[in-house]
């Protein structure tokens, strides 16, 4: 599988050596401060089911906007935060405030969604990790089968029976888990098998292509075959137009992600939204019932 080199790229060449290091220097130092100073964000964005044609989840992603540097991507703090350990910290907020979040929108009455949180390998590697992920869901006051992790191949091949057990204990407690970008690593379509995920997340690279490459589309058609025989929804990343979602439809593909549907958005944004597509309130939809 072919492996879609994102913006950093252009970056990477066009700066010497010096100037990538004072970089890399600044923004550890100011991710440092943005953490103690809480200057990161969570948005969220809706993924759509296919069958329902309602939103079935959200996922939470991180936003740092910061006084002296600006926006910066997650594509380029995330693997400072993973080789500082600053992953750890900021990983175990995400998740608490994603989770918060998702308790909220429980309570005030929307359908229930789940939230889907990213996990990095150094996070998942914890030996407290589920021990972790329970106390925040306790704290939270949120079931476990609102929550989904997302994984990565990485994660999931690297000492592989320790990852199982790891994803079973977790599956126990009732959090699912989402196999994410599916397709960019070194992907073995053996060992899905033994990985005991429910959701598979396409990676967009794929998407983009899917009605203009036949080997898009033949990748794209032999995984949602080969994942529904083995009882794995499928969910497609970075779904930008009509006609790729037309296609995903007649592929069977269960859910869908990307600008499409819906751009990442801030929690009282998804409020909006939730008010917009009709998923009314339960109060509110009784009301609407009753009173004929
Ligand atoms: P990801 O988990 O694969 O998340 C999907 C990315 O695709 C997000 O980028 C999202 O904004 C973007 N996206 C969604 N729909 C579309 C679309 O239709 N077209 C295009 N071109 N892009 C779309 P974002 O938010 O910049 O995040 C990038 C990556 O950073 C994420 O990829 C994830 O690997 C990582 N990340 C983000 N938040 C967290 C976090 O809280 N923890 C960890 N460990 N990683 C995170
Ligand atoms: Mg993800
Ligand atoms: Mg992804
Ligand atoms: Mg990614």
């Amino acid at each position: 599988f072919a492996k879609d080199f994102g913006g950093n790229q252009y970056q990477l060449f066009s700066s010497s050596i010096g100037q990538q290091t004072n970089r890399r220097l600044q923004l550890e130092q100011r991710l440092r401060k943005a953490l103690e100073q809480n200057h990161l964000e969570v948005v969220y964005q809706p993924k759509l089911n296919l069958y329902t044609n309602r939103i079935s989840g959200v996922e939470a992603l991180i936003r740092w906007n910061d006084p002296i540097l600006g926006v910066v991507s997650p594509d380029e703090f995330i693997p400072i935060a993973e080789e500082t350990g600053m992953i750890i910290p900021i990983g175990k907020w995400v998740l608490e405030k994603s989770s918060q979040q998702n308790g909220e929108w429980n309570k005030s009455g929307y359908p229930p969604i789940h939230v889907c949180v990213n996990i990095s390998s150094k996070q998942f590697l914890q030996d407290d990790f589920v021990k972790m992920v329970q106390q925040v869901l306790q704290d939270a006051d949120l079931e476990p089968k609102y929550l989904n992790l997302e994984i990565t191949e990485g994660i999931a091949l690297y000492k592989i029976d320790d990852t199982i057990e790891k994803l079973l204990h977790l599956k126990q407690l009732g959090v699912s888990i989402s196999l994410d970008d599916f397709g960019t690593g070194y992907s073995s379509l053996s060992y899905l098998k033994r990985l005991p995920i429910d959701y598979l997340k396409i990676d967009r690279s794929f998407i983009n292509g899917i009605y203009e490459d036949k080997q898009d589309f033949a990748i794209i058609d032999s995984i949602i075959s080969l994942s529904h025989s083995l009882g794995i929804n499928v969910v497609a990343e970075g779904v930008e137009d009509e006609l790729q979602l037309k296609t995903l439809r007649q592929l069977h593909c269960d859910e869908i992600q990307g600008y499409y549907y819906a751009m990442p958005m801030t929690a009282e944004k998804v409020n909006h939204f939730f008010d917009e597509k009709g998923e009314y309130l339960l109060d509110r939809r009784t009301l609407v019932t009753t009173g004929g």
